[in-house]
């Protein structure tokens, strides 16, 4: 239903809840943050000191104040995260439905808006090689496929991209994957626009997601690929050529 998503200086956590209580009027059951690159606080550290590669994710069914609420209990740190706020098409507003959905080792975490039309088919062959699921969602193929192609050996935009590619039906789609500070993000018959702040780089499925950090906007159209680094973002076309997409100033208030 509503996705926020955030790359920069600041601490994600704060702009992605934010935005996720501007995304509240959209209505929602279910709602959940994950965080890439926290770092020791949110990943841990193994014995030896190598960074364990998760994304630190906390999702609740419910209200927008039962995310709260855990968040209190484990605030997961970093500068770059993705947000949802979630109504369900694909199984009951629980826990493990809400979004984030994360692969098996929990590296990679996806949001997603709308509906994978051919998500059965996909679930079939990734659970015939092994792939282990954990919601009734449609979305859960998404990290999954990314992990496939990331074990293929794809560097994590190839990856994201390629099992965008797989899909058919409406998506917004935003990913993270553990330990780097980019956001990647898709988009087919569901609304998703970029804001271009001073302190970083906004996704989300609507402009008031953002609008309280920025009013600069570029609006995404279908087929396009997204990639925000603490240091720029690009938009692509379905063919990966890159794409000069005009900045649009909006004078709307919240
Ligand atoms: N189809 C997905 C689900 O049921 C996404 C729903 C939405 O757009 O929030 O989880």
């Amino acid at each position: 239903c509503g996705i926020i998503g955030y790359v920069g200086r600041r601490d994600a956590l704060d702009v992605l809840v934010g935005g996720l209580n501007q995304l509240e009027y959209r209505g929602y059951d279910s709602a959940g943050v994950a965080l890439a690159n926290g770092g020791d606080e949110a990943a841990g550290r193994d014995a030896d000191g190598a960074a364990s590669a998760d994304v630190d994710v906390v999702k609740r069914a419910g209200e927008l104040s039962a995310l709260e609420a855990a968040l209190e209990e484990r605030t997961p740190a970093g500068t770059t995260g993705i947000g949802h706020t979630r109504w369900s098409t694909h199984g009951p507003p629980t826990d493990a439905n809400a979004h984030p959905h994360t692969d098996e080792d929990g590296s990679v975490a996806v949001v997603h808006n709308g509906i994978i039309e051919n998500y059965d088919r996909l679930k079939d062959e990734l659970i015939a090689e092994g792939h282990r699921f954990e919601s009734d969602t449609d979305t859960e193929v998404v990290p999954h496929l990314i992990e496939r192609e990331l074990e293929a050996g794809s560097p994590p935009e190839a990856a994201v991209r390629r099992a965008v590619e797989q899909l058919s039906g409406s998506y917004a789609i935003a990913a993270v994957v553990a330990d780097t500070d980019a956001v990647y993000a898709a988009r087919n018959d569901s609304p998703l626009v970029l804001g271009i702040g001073d302190d970083g780089y906004y996704l989300g499925s609507d402009v008031p997601a953002f609008l309280e950090h920025t009013d600069r906007v570029v609006y995404l159209d279908d087929g396009e690929f997204v990639r925000l680094t603490p240091d720029g973002w690009t938009v692509t076309s379905p063919d990966g050529e890159p794409l000069d997409k005009p900045i649009e100033t909006v004078d709307w208030d919240l």
